[in-house]
């Protein structure tokens, strides 16, 4: 399959085409179609794999622009990783308007709260800080759609997993979750039995 033949935005197939990707790589083929189709989607997959990217479309796919709210909501054990995530998301959703923010811990809370007040649509962050924001009522839940737990087995090695579920109970039930994982020990299977419906599993 092409990125042609996957039911993209104009926009955003020129954006993949000009950040320089002409295939999809075998994860985007399996797991961007069932995503696009709203599914929930378990991928074990291993960083290298084209995995960030797959993130980057989905999101930029799924996002309304004409609105300022958070529509998506993606979770990463790193604050390298968040950030390098947006950054994806920023680059090949250069033709959209896109607006995101990376809410990582270690950075000013001040800063936050000015971008998320501001009016984003897409929020790539660190457990630990995402959690704190909507605490604090500055990211406003109610719109999210997308949840994407990306390196979900790292995070929870990382200790992550009292966040995690706490930033699962202030999002909207009508949910589509998407759950990256390298391995998928008994910990992550009970977390996808609570967060997600009749996912598709896919293994690259
Ligand atoms: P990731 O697993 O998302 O960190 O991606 C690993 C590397 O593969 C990154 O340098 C990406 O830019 C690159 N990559 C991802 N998808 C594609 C693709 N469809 N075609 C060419 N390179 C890609």
């Amino acid at each position: 399959m092409t990125f042609d033949e996957m039911g993209i935005k104009d926009d955003l197939l020129r954006g993949i085409y000009e950040y320089g990707f002409e295939k999809p790589s075998a994860i985007q083929q399996r797991a961007v179609v069932p995503i696009l189709h709203q599914r929930d989607v378990i991928a074990q997959a291993q960083s290298g794999t084209g995995k960030t990217s797959m993130i980057a479309l989905a999101v930029c796919q799924m996002v309304e622009t004409s609105s300022r709210e958070v529509q998506a909501l993606i979770l990463s054990p790193t604050r390298e990783l968040a950030a390098q995530t947006e950054k994806v998301i920023l680059a090949i959703g250069d033709h959209m308007n896109i607006q995101a923010h990376a809410c990582i811990g270690g950075k000013s809370v001040g800063e936050d709260i000015r971008k998320l007040e501001h009016g984003v649509q897409v929020v790539s962050g660190t457990p630990g800080r995402v959690c704190d924001m909507i605490k604090r009522r500055t990211l406003r839940t109610r719109a999210i759609k997308l949840l994407i737990l990306d390196e979900s087995d790292e995070m929870l090695s990382r200790g992550f997993k009292d966040q995690i579920y706490d930033v699962y109970r202030y999002l909207p039930p009508e949910l589509q979750v998407v759950l990256i994982s390298a391995t998928l020990p008994n910990e992550i299977l009970e977390m996808t039995g609570k967060f997600m419906t009749d996912p598709v599993r896919i293994l690259v």
